[in-house]
């Protein structure tokens, strides 16, 4: 039995995209360990970088693939995408819980979600999913944010160290937790810097009234496809949701991670989902639809 691929196959069931790491091995005078990959003592990044071409856009639920991977390294350590299943609070050791410690009481520290202890000597404690991206919580040093387009390292991994990533409070022994309120106040987008002049639109900002009702609408009607047709209807129903990003009307990760999320939901896998998106989003950017004027008659897009 491989406990890696095992890890794998369960973190899949419950629908966690997974992909392949490079791994720690022995040097050839096998004193220390040093990365798979061929650059070997010379990474930048030893047991933590892809195997896969694509990274994490290549992380899948799909038990078959997984068996090839780990077929091929059965060593390869996992990496999971964040943002789908849940988020990770990454704690860098000592001085990162001392930073998380003076910002979240002691009551709401002792976090009950599921926990890792990494092989690097730090935590991941992990989170409901928060839609938010990767970033660091502001003002606290050697803390980050894995969330949407992130990945974390999993156990059983292995770490440079030696050491392997292990549960603390494994996923059936606690739920996922809500991010606690002080800790969320932190991730969210500063008010004060988003709407600083010339800033870059934060999330949301650009989504009108109207374009999140037709993206409502869209992911009610992907969620009743009926088997067989759940991919042709990803591909329609994102499709016009695509053409109201390409005139500013939605925010284009906000669209992507809910038809993401909505499409895993009803059973396609993470690879069809991102290949089916990327095509939708290609059709629907070239096609841009805005909103319809409607002054003087009333629709009911035009309320609020
Ligand atoms: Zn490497």
């Amino acid at each position: 039995m491989n406990l890696l691929l095992d890890a794998a196959l369960g973190y899949a069931a419950r629908g966690i995209p997974v992909y392949p790491v490079h791994w720690p091995r022995p040097t050839p005078g096998a004193t220390t360990l040093c990365c798979s990959c061929p650059r070997g003592p010379g990474c930048d990044r030893p047991a933590k970088h892809p195997l896969v071409r694509h990274g994490i856009h290549d992380a899948t639920t799909n038990p078959g693939q997984l068996q090839r991977w780990w077929q091929h390294w059965p060593q390869a350590n996992l990496g999971l995408a964040t943002g789908v299943i849940f988020d990770a609070l990454d704690v860098d050791g000592a001085a990162g819980l001392a930073a998380l410690r003076q910002l979240i009481p002691m009551v709401e520290l002792r976090l009950p979600g599921p926990l890792v202890r990494t092989g690097g000597g730090g935590w991941h404690y992990w989170f409901r999913p928060t839609g938010l991206g990767n970033r660091p919580p502001r003002g606290l040093a050697r803390v980050d944010w894995r969330g949407r387009g992130g990945c974390v390292l999993a156990p059983p991994s292995r770490h440079i160290s030696g050491s392997s990533y292990r549960w603390l409070r494994g996923l059936d022994q606690a739920p996922l937790p809500e991010v606690p309120a002080a800790l969320r106040a932190r991730l969210d987008p500063d008010p004060s810097t988003t709407t600083r002049p010339g800033a870059p639109a934060g999330p949301n900002t650009a989504s009108h009234p109207y374009g999140r009702r037709v993206l409502a609408a869209e992911l009610a009607a992907l969620h009743r496809a009926t088997p067989g047709h759940r991919n042709h209807t990803l591909n329609a129903c994102a499709f016009k949701v695509y053409r109201y990003v390409a005139s500013g009307v939605l925010d284009d990760e906000e669209v992507t991670v809910a038809f993401t999320t909505a499409a895993l939901a009803i059973g396609l896998s993470a690879d069809e989902t991102s290949r089916t998106l990327a095509s939708a989003r290609t059709a629907g950017l070239a096609n841009p639809r805005t909103v319809p004027a409607a002054p003087g008659h009333r629709t009911e897009e035009a309320g609020s």
